[in-house]
């Protein structure tokens, strides 16, 4: 399949295919050893072109050269898995990913049927909030979505179209988006990203903004971020990262100054909590056939070579410079297992 958004080739992923849902970071299930775990349909669903993408998603991209989609009764039946293991009553769902999750075409059927588990407390999801509309927003709220992550990164007409990487951002349907999510029983977390030197003043006024919404909540209403530079993602020219030191002193001024609280957050303000880690099958520095099952959505610079990704022990494996095409059983060597997600390299013979 061709996804219409980006172009590029979109790979469906059902049970029948056995692709695992966990070890990627492109799809399927990121459990990070809490009580959350990050639920991602798709990979590659996202219209704007952020200078700043981590991800170097969206049309314009030039480093991602394949895009996912994942059945919702294969994601809910795994997810359900992570959470039988973990075995506690306040699970949260979080959905997000290398896209935009609201174009993932089974979203309110895969809110439903997690909302009708009573060990599932709340249910999240990432946004730009561009496909939102009132009428959408009702039917997430009647499907049982209990928090929406918006993403504002300015509200100046000029600059925010500048961060959106697209002329045809429209910050006014965002804020009015923002006022619709605040009145109803979603809760609204305004997530806007702080470049340092580029959006200064327009973080002073998201804060002045979201202030004004009252919203009634136990949570906080405001999840400024820190820009951070990553190897495949897309970086703003001359921009400085701040360290994390940094980072909360800014965000204690910013606290001071407009009489919010808090700004900095942790994971209690999110009712988070340490909980059973999935088990990994896989462990650092093993060698272990693998099967590609799908190729990666990054190339390489070596020829004739880019990224695959493999399965072995029920788990995905990143495998960057791979020389190898689907169906091929290859040796690998691991060499990261963090979360869950896994990368290896070829080993050739
Ligand atoms: S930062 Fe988010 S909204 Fe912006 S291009 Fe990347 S995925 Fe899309």
């Amino acid at each position: 399949m061709k996804n219409k958004i980006t172009g590029r080739n979109l790979y469906y992923i059902t049970k029948e295919s056995g692709i695992p849902l966990i070890g990627s970071i492109y799809f399927g299930i990121i459990d990070r050893g809490t009580n959350l775990i990050q639920v991602r349909p798709a990979a590659g669903f996202c219209p704007l072109n952020c200078p700043f993408c981590s991800v170097d998603e969206g049309p314009h991209s030039k480093r991602r050269f394949t895009d996912y989609i994942v059945s919702p009764s294969y994601l809910i039946e795994e997810a359900k898995k992570v959470i039988d293991y973990k075995d506690i009553s306040d699970m949260e769902i979080h959905i997000d990913g290398q896209t935009e999750p609201t174009l993932y075409p089974y979203l309110l059927d895969l809110i439903g049927t997690f909302a009708k588990d009573p060990r599932i407390a709340i249910i999240s999801m990432q946004t730009n909030g561009i496909p939102l509309t009132s009428q959408y927003i009702q039917k997430l709220e009647r499907a049982g979505l209990n928090r929406i992550n918006l993403s504002i990164n300015s509200l100046n007409p000029k600059h925010a179209k500048y961060l959106a990487g697209t002329s045809e951002y429209n910050i006014n349907h965002i804020i009015e988006i923002a006022k619709v999510i605040a009145k109803s029983s979603i809760h609204l977390l305004i997530a806007p990203l702080w470049v340092p030197g580029i959006n200064d003043q327009d973080i002073e006024e998201i804060i002045s903004f979201a202030s004004k919404l009252k919203q009634k909540s136990d949570f906080p209403i405001l999840g400024i971020q820190n820009y951070l530079k990553y190897k495949f993602g897309r970086k703003i020219k001359g921009v400085k990262v701040v360290n994390v030191k940094k980072f909360k002193k800014k965000l204690q001024e910013w606290e001071e100054k407009y009489g919010i609280h808090p700004l900095y957050l942790s994971m209690n303000d999110f009712k988070m909590h340490p909980a059973n880690k999935y088990p990994k099958p896989l462990r650092k520095g093993e060698k272990i056939e693998v099967e590609i099952v799908l190729p990666g959505r990054l190339l390489s610079w070596q020829k004739n070579k880019r990224e695959m990704l493999g399965r072995a022990k029920g788990r995905i494996i990143h495998i960057m410079n791979c020389s190898a095409k689907i169906g091929d059983r290859i040796t690998v060597r691991i060499l990261s297992t963090k979360d869950n997600i896994y990368y290896g390299r070829e080993i050739y013979h």
